[in-house]
C-alpha cells in the first residue's frame, strides 16, 4: 500500500485503565497531523514535550507528555505520535473518540503496529515472535530467552546462512553458463559444495538441542495423574497456592486437563492436573480420561499420585498413549497423615502388623504390579524412575523434598535452553527442510549435476527465507501477529 493510501492507525498501547499513565500511540502518515489537532504544535523528533490537549471544540482533554518519531526512525518505520495521558478510562475515552473523528485515521488492530515494523523492515520474523514472547514471558528464563531472539539471534544467523547459499548458488550457476568450456564448472561446483557441507553442519548442530528452546518457551510439563481419589486436585491446589482445581471428595470430578504454571527459580513449569484415570462409561469422562491419558503420555515428567493409605490394584498403575516416547514416573504417595495415624492406632495391640503397615505394603505390591506390566509388555510404557515421595497434599508434609527434585530436574532438563536459537516448531520445522535440501545437494550421485545441485541449494536457501519472512510470509503471518493484543 503506498504511503498516501496508507491509513493511520492509534491503539491505547498501556493496560487496561484505570491507571496512572496510559499511552496512546498513533503511527501512519497522518500522525503528525493528529498530534497537531490536538497539541496545535509538532515537538522537536525524540523529545519528551509537555502539551496541552484539546478537543476539536477547544475544550481542554488533558495535559500530557507527547513525543514525536518522524519516519523512518521509529518503531514502525512510519511517523509516530505517542501521547502519555492520565491513564483514566474517561480520558482515555476523550482522547480516543478525538482521534476517531479525524479523517484517515482509525483503531488498530491486534499486532497492527509490529506489523507495519515487520513490513518496513524494522524487524523480521523472528524477532517479531521473539516480541510476542517478550510480552508474554512469566520467568526469568523465557525473558531472557524472548531478548535473544528481538535482538535476532535466529534471524541472523538465518539471513548469514541463506546469504552463503546465494553465494554458492551464484557459483554453480556460473558454472552452468560456462558449461562449454570443459573445466570451469567443477572448479566451481566443488567450492559451491564446501558452502553447503558446512552449512548443512552448523543447521545440524543448531537442531540437535534436544527441544530445549521449545521447552523452555513453552514450560517443562508435569503431569500430575493416577487413580481418581488418590489427591492430585488437592495437590495442584496446594503447589499452586489457589484453588485451581476442583477438590471433592466424589471421584471422576476433575473431568478436563487443568493447567497451572509455575515459576521455578526462572524455569517454567507447567503443572497439568488429568482427570482421574479409570475406566468409566460416562461419555463425558471417558473424553476427560482419553485427553488425561493423552497429556500425560505426552509430558516430560509424571508425577504418578496414589493414596497410601488404600489398597493397589490394575487401575492404580500408570499407562501412557504415546508410543516411543516415555516420560520418566515419579512415585507420589499422598495421604501420608492417614498412615501415621493408622500406625499409632496399630502399634499397641496388633503385632504381626509391624513388618506389614500400610505403607510398605503399598509399595510392594505396586512396585510388583509395576515390573509384571513392563514385563509384559504393557500397550503402554513409562520409564519408571527410582524417585519416590511420601507427602501429604492436606497438611504439607514431604512438599519440600518434591520441590526440591522438581527444581533440580527443571534445572537438569532446561540447562543450556536459553542459548538454544530454535524456539519454536516453525522454526524447527524450516531448518530441517534446509538441512534436508543441503542433504540433498550434497549426494555423491548428484555431483557432477550442477542442474540438481542448484535446485537444492534454492529449496535450502527458501526455507530459510521463510523462516526470518522474507519470502512467502503471508500464510503465517496472521496467526502470528493473532497472538498480540491491540496496541501492540
Ligand atoms: P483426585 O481425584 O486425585 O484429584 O483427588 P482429590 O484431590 O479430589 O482428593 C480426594 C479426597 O482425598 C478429598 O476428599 C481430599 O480432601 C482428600 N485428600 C487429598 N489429599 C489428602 C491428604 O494428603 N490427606 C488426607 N487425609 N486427605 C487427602
Amino acid at each position: 500500500m503506498s504511503e498516501l493510501t496508507r491509513e493511520t492507525i492509534f491503539a491505547l498501547s498501556s493496560g487496561k485503565p484505570p491507571a496512572a499513565i496510559g499511552v496512546i500511540r498513533i503511527s501512519g502518515p497522518r500522525a503528525g497531523e493528529a498530534l497537531k489537532a490536538l497539541a496545535g504544535k509538532i515537538p522537536p523528533p525524540r523529545r519528551a514535550t509537555l502539551a496541552r490537549l484539546r478537543k476539536s471544540d477547544g475544550e481542554i482533554l488533558d495535559d500530557a507528555l507527547v513525543l514525536w518519531f518522524p519516519a523512518p526512525n521509529s518503531e514502525t518505520g512510519e511517523d509516530v505520535v505517542e501521547l502519555q495521558l492520565h491513564g483514566g478510562r474517561a480520558v482515555i475515552a476523550a482522547v480516543v473518540g478525538s482521534l476517531s473523528q479525524l479523517s484517515g485515521l482509525r483503531m488498530a488492530e491486534a499486532g497492527e503496529f509490529t506489523r507495519r515494523a515487520f513490513e518496513n523492515g524494522k524487524l523480521d520474523l523472528t524477532a517479531v515472535e521473539g516480541l510476542a514472547d517478550l510480552v508474554m514471558a512469566e520467568t526469568e528464563g523465557q525473558r531472557r530467552q524472548a531478548f535473544r531472539q528481538v535482538t535476532g539471534i535466529l534471524g541472523n544467523s538465518a539471513e548469514n546462512w541463506r546469504r552463503q547459499l546465494i553465494q554458492a548458488l551464484a557459483l554453480i550457476e556460473a558454472g552452468i553458463d560456462f558449461a562449454d568450456e570443459a573445466d570451469v564448472p567443477h572448479d566451481l561446483v566443488a567450492p559451491a559444495l564446501r558452502i553447503a557441507r558446512s552449512l548443512n553442519g552448523e543447521i545440524a548442530s543448531t537442531l540437535a538441542d534436544q527441544n530445549r528452546g521449545e521447552r523452555l518457551r513453552e514450560g517443562l510439563v508435569v503431569a500430575i495423574a493416577g487413580p481418581p481419589n488418590a489427591g492430585k486436585s488437592t495437590l495442584l491446589n496446594r503447589i499452586a497456592k489457589r484453588e485451581a482445581a476442583i477438590v471433592s471428595p466424589h471421584a471422576g470430578t476433575t473431568r478436563d486437563v487443568i493447567e497451572v504454571h509455575l515459576d521455578l527459580v526462572g524455569l517454567p513449569v507447567t503443572l497439568l492436573d488429568t482427570a482421574g484415570i479409570r475406566e468409566t462409561n460416562d461419555p463425558l469422562e471417558l473424553e476427560g480420561v482419553r485427553r488425561a491419558r493423552e497429556r500425560a503420555g505426552d509430558a516430560d515428567l509424571v508425577l504418578w499420585v496414589v493414596d497410601a493409605a488404600s489398597a493397589m490394584d490394575e487401575q492404580s498403575l500408570p499407562r501412557a498413549k504415546t508410543a516411543g516416547h516415555a516420560p520418566p514416573v515419579w512415585l507420589v504417595r499422598n495421604k501420608s497423615d492417614l498412615i501415621q495415624n493408622d500406625r499409632i492406632r496399630n502399634e499397641p495391640s496388633d503385632q504381626s502388623n509391624r513388618n506389614n503397615e500400610p505403607g510398605l505394603q503399598t509399595n510392594r505390591s505396586l512396585k510388583n504390579l509395576i515390573s509384571e506390566k513392563l514385563t509384559e509388555k504393557n500397550e503402554f510404557e513409562f520409564n519408571w524412575n527410582e524417585l519416590e515421595f511420601d507427602i501429604s497434599a492436606v497438611t504439607g508434609d514431604g512438599l519440600a523434598r518434591l520441590f526440591e527434585q522438581l527444581t533440580r530436574y527443571a534445572e537438569d532438563f532446561l540447562s543450556g535452553a536459553e542459548s538454544a536459537l530454535v524456539t519454536r516448531e516453525r522454526h524447527r520445522r524450516l531448518l530441517g527442510n534446509a538441512w534436508a535440501a543441503l542433504q540433498r545437494a550434497l549426494e555423491p550421485k548428484i555431483s557432477d549435476q550442477e542442474d540438481l545441485i542448484a535446485e537444492e541449494l534454492r529449496t535450502a536457501a527458501r526455507a530459510l527465507g521463510r523462516l526470518t519472512g522474507r519470502i512467502d510470509v503471508e500464510d503465517v503471518l496472521d496467526s502470528i501477529f493473532r497472538d498480540f493484543c491491540i496496541g501492540k
